[in-house]
């Protein structure tokens, strides 16, 4: 047998929170060999949500080295030169397929052991197949998914040898909307289709989703609503050629892109951490009930102090902050020292064609559209409240200026009480302004 590769620490996953992990683990004093990364990508940590937008733009795309974190929220990049400087072992391209946490170990699928003192797992989501519920011929070629930089440059690939041919997105969440732009962009004809009765139904109110269904729709995307897809046929080479719709309707598909949504990759750990709301359960400080091991990003069920809840947040700027969180207290921890309790702020966004939105705090409650959401506006400028127990609890913005996102970030920490929901739709972004 061989022995076991040990470390101090052990990041598990080799995404947008291990990047952040690795660079608070170096803010805050490492001695080379104490950290590792396992990935399964062949890349250092990147910021993945370039994957969706510039990675597939027809001019000049984004490519790595180019988005490697921390750029994403104005840091340094770090190379892989970076992780070598500081003596944090990169282990690429290692899937790891079995976890013991009472041992304290990870065992590869090529079979090697990696022993740990701290655990961080940042696994992430893995994407949500049609294959997994049996839809008749979902495993055709040319029917993408994207999570990680190889499913990319294989949508990339697709793209370029379909030339101005016909893509169907199934699903009208971050994902079907931003490749939806991007694949209009690359003059491809594209359809998109979702059951629901507008897009992005767990954030947007029906007031958002018509502006961005509209300017969609000036753009050249046809958008089908209400129905799902519930087959495909492919041609004789295996590629997909038509998408079949629950209610009878028939598309023309050379390019296929799934985006219905993720889920976190725990199976590791069955069993062996506690779990709740789906994911990883664990304090304000990322960790689990194991005291040595801690979960972030994506996989982390947290309390999210200013609702006084646990949640579990799939978005980037979370996957940062917890990372950082979590590395900030094992260092305390190690000095005999105490950290703050985490207290978030949730925070969402998303890019395509020229516009762009922001997202703070709680969607829940009444709300008021305020602003011109008119999609033939030469400069539309729209946002909504929403309203509970007579408080402002969450902001969103499209095309606001860095102040104005700023603004409305801090309406959804202060919650100001509302008087006069009428006088609010009125005032709109200068009642954030104001506070
Ligand atoms: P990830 O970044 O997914 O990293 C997980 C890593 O773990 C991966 O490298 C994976 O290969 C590795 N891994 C998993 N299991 C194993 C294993 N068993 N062995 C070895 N390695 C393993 N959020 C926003 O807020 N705004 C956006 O605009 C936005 N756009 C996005 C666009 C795309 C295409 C995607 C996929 C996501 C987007 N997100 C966006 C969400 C955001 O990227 C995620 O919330 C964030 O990446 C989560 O970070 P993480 O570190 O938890 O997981």
């Amino acid at each position: 047998t061989t022995m076991a590769k040990t470390f101090k620490h052990i990041i598990l996953g080799g995404g947008v929170s291990a990047g952040y992990a690795a660079r608070e683990f170096a803010k805050q004093g490492l001695k080379p060999g104490e950290l590792a990364i396992i990935s399964k990508e062949a890349v250092a940590p990147y910021e993945r949500p370039a994957l969706s937008k510039a990675y597939l733009f027809p001019e000049s795309p984004a490519r790595l080295p180019g988005f490697h974190v921390c750029v994403g929220s104005g840091g340094e990049r770090l190379l892989p030169e970076w992780y070598q400087e500081k003596g944090i072992e990169l282990i690429l391209s290692t899937e790891i397929v079995k976890a013991d946490i009472a041992a304290k170990s990870l065992i590869s699928a090529g079979g090697e052991t990696f022993s740990y003192e701290n655990l961080i797992i940042a696994t992430g989501s893995t994407v949500i197949r049609l294959t997994d519920f049996g839809v008749e011929g979902a495993d055709a070629k040319n029917i993408f998914y994207l999570r990680e930089v190889d499913d990319a440059d294989k949508l990339y690939e697709a793209i370029k040898a379909k030339k101005n041919g016909k893509a169907v997105v199934v699903g009208g969440g971050y994902i079907g909307l931003e490749l939806s732009a991007v694949l209009r962009l690359n003059n491809i004809d594209v359809t998109m289709v979702y059951p629901e009765p507008w897009c992005m139904p767990r954030l947007f109110t029906s007031g958002i989703a018509a502006f961005y269904e509209g300017y969609y729709a000036n753009k050249g995307v046809n958008i089908i609503k209400g129905t799902v897809a519930v087959g495909f046929t492919a041609n004789s080479d295996g590629e997909v050629k038509e998408v079949k719709l629950k209610d009878g309707r028939v598309l023309e598909a050379d390019i296929v892109v799934v985006g219905v949504g993720g889920r976190p990759q725990i199976s590791l750990f069955k069993g062996q951490v506690e779990e709740d709301k789906g994911g990883i359960k664990t304090d304000s400080f990322f960790k689990t009930n194991v005291s040595n091991v801690y979960a972030v990003g994506d996989v982390a069920t947290f309390p999210l102090k200013l609702y006084g809840e646990l949640r579990r947040v799939e978005h980037v700027d979370h996957a940062r902050k917890s990372a950082e969180q979590a590395v900030k207290a094992i260092k305390a921890a190690e000095d005999g020292k105490a950290v703050e309790e985490y207290d978030y702020l949730p925070y969402f966004y998303s890019r395509s064609f020229d516009l762009s939105w922001q997202f703070y705090g709680d969607n829940v409650g009444d709300t008021v559209l305020f602003g011109d959401n008119n999609p033939e506006s030469p400069k539309p400028k729209f946002g909504t409240y929403w309203i509970k127990d007579g408080k402002v609890v969450g902001a969103f913005l499209e095309s606001g200026t860095p102040e104005e996102n700023k603004a409305i970030a801090k309406v959804a920490r202060v919650q100001p009480p509302v008087q006069d929901v009428d006088q609010l739709a009125k005032e709109g972004l200068s009642f954030a302004s104001k506070i």
